[in-house]
């Protein structure tokens, strides 16, 4: 895995700068153990006119599965073999990344205490990578780095010189150019973009990561067009800290031009919609099966429990046969989007006589909630700790007691399919657990027996012939009072 910086000078500025700026003397071959290997730094070739210093990581397979054991919560155990057998030490990716923060910590934060003045100016750039994992292809290659100044030369591999048949890899070859660029941004854009490139981060993503994505981020990913797939990507698709993340941004931004604020936090609501949905039709998918399942209990009056960002009351609004439609949600954050989303400020009296919002929590029973026809959680149950969840049964099916309930929730078995998820992870940080198709039948089919409702099971998105749905819904219908087990 390597990759390499070089620059051109003069004598009254010679290239061999670098090596003050880097901090690592050009005539000595240097070995920094990193927590994944060995990184190295050498100097091909150094003179004044000419300086290009190389970073070499020799990753230690063996190290990287260990610090990657025990780390996600819930879930399958990891596979054996695809952990050591994979594309880690030779290409360039989120661990070339850590080791230039690990190496050159001093040159990406512009500090060089020989030379002070070096680390301000400008200077003729070029990187080049030899092999680098782009999900996205030259052309998002292009779009990152173009923005910020580079030009960009991205050349697909080929998947084997002697069978062109077989056509390209998922690796380019990266030349980088830029004369206007300091080292030390230069390093935090590749600190950064690194990463997004390669789409499979190799660690567990901490909540600090944030924090590091915006001090790398500082002074050039504010504004730049691809912020929110570098955001995301970056943060490894990890919502919540996506979302954080986007709000630091869009603050940022606000500072910086504030006359358009409200229109901009409108936008930051619309362009978080999409981004939840982008990679994800799936929760559309849920939700027409959501529909399609409330339609057919002939169900008017509604509640959403964990209504989120209201994505689902929206549609529910849209047809006039739910007459009433309750979302719940222990987040005032995610009502108060949900209430930008539906406009509630600017709705009609008829419209808004129809839908309600408000703050509670499904652990506690609230009388508020009975006499309604269904009730959809939609996702919600994975959230509550396994402690807390017969607290949730009593409130619905013991307390509220609508006729339908729905129930979704991932199928944990699912996950092998999802390319960007790592073997054993849940797929939301906030994922208190994930079950089987097995353990959901079994915990649907006690929750039914219990409080007297029947139950079926509808698969939700691509049925996978081994491993099922991506979701799964429960429908339960509550018994005819004569047949009531407990009410
Ligand atoms: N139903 C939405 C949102 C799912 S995310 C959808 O399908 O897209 C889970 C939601 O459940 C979050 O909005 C979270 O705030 C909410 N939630 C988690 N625990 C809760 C509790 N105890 N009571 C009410 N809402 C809860």
């Amino acid at each position: 895995m390597f990759l390499t910086i070089s620059t051109t000078g003069s004598a009254e500025r010679p290239a061999t700068d670098l090596g003050f700026l880097l901090h690592k003397h050009p005539e000595k071959a240097q070995a920094f153990s990193t927590s994944y290997g060995t990184a190295h730094v050498l100097y091909p070739e150094a003179d004044a006119e000419r300086c290009t210093a190389a970073l070499l990581l020799e990753v230690d397979a063996v190290a990287l599965v260990r610090r990657g054991k025990g780390k996600g919560r819930g879930g399958a155990p990891d596979a054996a073999l695809a952990q050591y057998v994979n594309d880690r030490p030779y290409a360039a990716s989120s661990l070339l990344a850590v080791a230039l923060s690990a190496v050159f910590s001093s040159a990406m934060r512009g500090v060089c205490t020989a030379r002070p003045q070096l680390p301000a100016q400008p200077r003729p750039l070029r990187i080049e990578v030899p092999a680098l994992p782009a999900r996205g292809g030259p052309g998002l290659v292009r779009s990152l780095f173009e923005p910020l100044g580079w030009t960009v030369t991205a050349e697909p591999v080929p998947l084997d010189g002697e069978f062109p048949q077989w056509g390209d890899s998922r690796y380019i070859q990266l030349v980088l150019d830029a004369d206007t660029l300091t080292l030390a941004e230069a390093l935090r854009h590749l600190y950064v973009l690194l990463p997004v490139l390669d789409d499979a981060k190799h660690y567990w993503v901490s909540p600090d990561e944030v924090d590091k994505l915006l001090r790398a981020g500082e002074g050039w990913l504010p504004g730049h067009p691809e912020q929110r797939l570098i955001t995301s990507r970056y943060l490894s698709r990890r919502w919540s800290l996506t979302r954080q993340a986007m709000e630091r941004l869009e603050l940022v931004r606000l500072a910086e031009t504030d006359d358009t604020a409200v229109e901009d936090i409108d936008n930051a609501v619309e362009a978080e919609a999409e981004q939840e949905e982008k990679p994800t039709p799936l929760a559309v998918q849920r939700r027409e099966a959501i529909l399609a399942a409330l339609r057919a209990s002939g169900a008017a009056r509604v509640l959403d429990l964990g209504c989120g960002q209201g994505q689902l009351v929206q549609q529910l609004l849209k047809d006039p046969a739910f007459t009433e439609i309750v979302g719940v949600d222990v987040s005032m954050r995610a009502l108060t989007i949900a209430s930008r989303r539906l406009k509630l400020d600017r709705m009609g009296e008829r419209q808004s006589a129809r839908v309600n919002l408000r703050q509670g929590s499904l652990a506690y029973t609230d009388k508020r909630l009975g006499g309604y026809d269904a009730a959809v959680l939609s996702e919600v149950i994975e959230h509550l700790d396994l402690p807390r969840l017969p607290a949730l049964e009593y409130a619905v099916f013991g307390a509220a007691r609508p006729r339908t309930v729905l129930v979704t929730t991932p199928n944990v078995e699912y996950n092998v399919r999802w390319e960007s998820l790592p073997a054993g992870r849940v797929r939301h940080g906030d994922h208190r657990f994930e079950w089987t198709r097995e353990e959901f039948r079994a915990w649907a089919e006690k929750v039914a027996e219990e409080y007297g409702y029947g139950v079926g099971f509808v698969p939700v998105g691509p049925d996978d012939p081994e491993v099922g749905p991506p979701t799964q819904m429960a429908v339960f219908q509550a018994d005819t009072p004569k047949e009531a087990k407990a009410a």
